[in-house]
C-alpha cells in the first residue's frame, strides 16, 4: 500500500499546465500539483502569466493570501472559494478554492481561468484533459461592425448518408451518423452567431456530390465545409485531418511501388480560384482544433474531385479515425464533440474576420 501511495504522489505532481496564445504558441509552462482531480499552481505563476510585477504576501497562521497586481488587491483565504478584489469592491467565487500543499498556498487553475479575463481583459479557454489554457485577445473574437455576419452563408456537408454508411467502426458505429450529428450541433451553434447555415443533408439520405454542390450554390454559400471520418488498416493511425482541394496536390498511395497521381491531370474547375481562401479557413481550423489535440493537426493538399465543382472556398474536415479506439471514444463523447463544435465556430469567426479585414468596408460580393 505504501509503495502505491508513493507512486501515486510522484506521478500526480508531474504534469505541467501549459499557457498558450491564440496561435497555439507556448507562453509559459508551469509545473502543477494535482490533487483530488484538481490542478493547482504555485502563487509565482501569477508573475509568469498575469503580471510580472505582481507581489504577494501570505499570512501562514491565518492562511490568507494577498496578491497585488495592476493597482488591485486580491484577497484569498485558503479553503474558501470567495475572493475579494479591491478597490473594485468586487467579489468572485472560484469554482475551486485555493489550498495549501506542503504549507504553501496554491492557486487552482480556475483562479487563472476566472481572473485573467478581469485583470488582463482577455478571453481564456481551458482544456482540462491536456492541461492547456489558451489566452486570447477579446477584441479578435467579437465580430467587428464590418463583419456583417448576416451576410455570411456557410454550407456544412455531412458526408455519406442513406445506403452509403461511410466508414464503420468495429463496434458498428457509422461515419454517416457521427458527421450528421456533429453537423446539426454545429449548425445550431453557428446560427447563434447570426451566420446563416445550410446542411447538404438534414437526414440519413443519399446525396450525390453534384446534389451537394447544387444545394451549396442555390443557397449562395460562401464556404463549404465537408465533414467526414477516417479509417485505416493501422489501428494506431489517429487524429483530425484537414484536406484542401488543391489541384497541385498529390495523391500518394501507401505502397511505394504505385505511382503518385498528379493532380493537374484531374478535372478541377472553378474551385481553384478559391484556393487562398480555402487555405485561410483550413489554417483557422488547424489553429483552433490544435487546442484539442496533443499533436498538431495536419493539413493535406489533394485534388479532391468531390469539392472541385464548388464555386466557393471549400475544406474537408476528417474528425478522426473510426479504426482507432481513442478517436472512437472521443467522437462518442458529448463533451468532446461540443469542444470540436466550439473550435470550428471560433475558426469560422477567425476566418470571417480575416476576410472582412481584407475586403472592408464593402460587404462580400454576391
Ligand atoms: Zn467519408
Amino acid at each position: 500500500m505504501l509503495v502505491l501511495a508513493i507512486t501515486f504522489k510522484s506521478t500526480a505532481q508531474e504534469r505541467a499546465v501549459r499557457f498558450i496564445d491564440a496561435e497555439g504558441q507556448t507562453l509559459a509552462e508551469i509545473p502543477a500539483h494535482h490533487q483530488n482531480d484538481q490542478v493547482y499552481l504555485p502563487v509565482d505563476a501569477v508573475k509568469q502569466v498575469i503580471d510580472p510585477r505582481a507581489t504577494h504576501q501570505y499570512n501562514h497562521p491565518r492562511k490568507r493570501l494577498t496578491l497585488k497586481t495592476k493597482g488591485r488587491q486580491i484577497r484569498l483565504q485558503m479553503g474558501r472559494s470567495a475572493i475579494s478584489i479591491e478597490p473594485d469592491g468586487q467579489t468572485l467565487t472560484l469554482a475551486t478554492p485555493p489550498i495549501t500543499i506542503a504549507q504553501q498556498p496554491m492557486l487552482p487553475v480556475d483562479f487563472f481561468r476566472q481572473l485573467l479575463p478581469i485583470l488582463n481583459n482577455v478571453e481564456v479557454i481551458y482544456n482540462p484533459n491536456l492541461n492547456k489554457l489558451q489566452i486570447r485577445s477579446k477584441n479578435t473574437w467579437t465580430p467587428g461592425e464590418t463583419d456583417n455576419l448576416q451576410n455570411w452563408t456557410i454550407i456544412i456537408d455531412p458526408g455519406h448518408g442513406g445506403s452509403d454508411d461511410g466508414c464503420t467502426s468495429s463496434t458498428g458505429i457509422f461515419e454517416k451518423n457521427i458527421v450528421l450529428a456533429l453537423a446539426q450541433q454545429l449548425q445550431k451553434r453557428i446560427k447563434q452567431q447570426g451566420i446563416q447555415v445550410h446542411l447538404t443533408r438534414e437526414k440519413d439520405t443519399n446525396k450525390t456530390h453534384f446534389e451537394r454542390i447544387q444545394i451549396a450554390e442555390q443557397n449562395r454559400g460562401q464556404l463549404f465545409l465537408s465533414l467526414h471520418c477516417n479509417t485505416s488498416f493501422s489501428p494506431h493511425e489517429k487524429g483530425i485531418r484537414i484536406y484542401l482541394n488543391n489541384p497541385k496536390g498529390r495523391i500518394r498511395f501507401p505502397s511505394p511501388t504505385q505511382p503518385a497521381l498528379i493532380g493537374q491531370q484531374l478535372k478541377v474547375l472553378a474551385q481553384v480560384n478559391f484556393l487562398k481562401q480555402s487555405q485561410d479557413f483550413a489554417h483557422a481550423l488547424q489553429t483552433e482544433l490544435n487546442f484539442l489535440t496533443e499533436t498538431p493537426i495536419k493539413t493535406i493538399n489533394l485534388p479532391l474531385i468531390a469539392l472541385s465543382e464548388a464555386y466557393m472556398p471549400a475544406v474537408v474536415l476528417e474528425l478522426g479515425y473510426l479504426s482507432n479506439v481513442e478517436d472512437l471514444e472521443k467522437l462518442s463523447n458529448a463533451e468532446y464533440t461540443e469542444n470540436v463544435v466550439q473550435a470550428i465556430t471560433r475558426a469560422l469567426q477567425r476566418y470571417i474576420s480575416s476576410i472582412n479585414q481584407q475586403t472592408a468596408p464593402t460587404a462580400p460580393e454576391e
